[in-house]
């Protein structure tokens, strides 16, 4: 077989890579460390949560952005969601580095969060006791994705796509033979 791309590392990101080369009709190959699904990677574990007002820099916000609309294309087709709307509350000192990223960040693209109080958000959630120093923000549109699906994991992609790409990988059990997902 020959590949039209190959790509190292079959984590969220590279099973992305996969999936939308895959997409537009390349013939692909993942190869990684270890089987797919494995629990090694920073990708591992059933969910992930996502958000969009990132405190890191308003720069993110759209990648989130297009980020909900590809997760959104994944879930078609999809008896289950994959996405879950909780909404998020980050809380922290109202001047440390987080809580002023994300309303900067709400605010430079027009994403709706809402600032709290300590009092305000231990009424609200009275699961959490929010110190009276600390402030919170709730962010609406965020949650929890069943990302499981993205990384490699032959049973969990969609057969509706129609896409199909091989896997291979080798680990210090042994290795794993490659083998086509369709
Ligand atoms: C504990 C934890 C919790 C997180 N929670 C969240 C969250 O809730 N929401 C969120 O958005 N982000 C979260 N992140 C960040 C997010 O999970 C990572 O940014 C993302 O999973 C990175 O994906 P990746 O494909 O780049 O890396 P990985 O998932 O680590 O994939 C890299 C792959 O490359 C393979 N590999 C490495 N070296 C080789 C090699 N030499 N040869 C072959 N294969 C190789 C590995 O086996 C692995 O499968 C979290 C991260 C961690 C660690």
């Amino acid at each position: 077989m020959i590949y039209d791309a190959i790509v190292i590392g079959t984590g969220g990101v590279g099973s992305a890579a996969l999936y939308h080369l895959a997409g537009r009709g390349a013939r692909v190959l993942g190869i990684d460390r270890y089987a797919p699904g494995h629990h090694r990677g920073s990708s591992h574990g059933q969910t992930h949560i996502i958000r969009q007002a990132y405190s890191e820099h308003a720069d993110y916000v759209p990648l989130l952005k297009r980020a909900f609309e590809l997760w959104s294309e994944l879930e078609e087709g999809r008896s289950e969601p994959l996405y879950h709307e909780t909404g998020i509350l980050q809380v922290g000192p109202a001047d440390g580095a987080v809580l002023p990223g994300v309303l900067a960040s709400a605010a430079e693209h027009d994403l709706a969060v809402e600032s709290l109080t300590a009092a305000e958000a231990a009424d609200r959630f009275p699961g959490f006791v929010v110190p009276d120093a600390l402030s919170a923000v709730f962010e609406e549109q965020a949650g929890y994705l069943w990302s499981r699906i993205a990384c490699g994991h032959k049973s969990s992609w969609p057969a509706a796509t129609g896409r199909s790409c091989a896997s291979a990988a080798r680990s210090s059990a042994g290795s794993h033979p490659a083998t086509g997902w369709s």
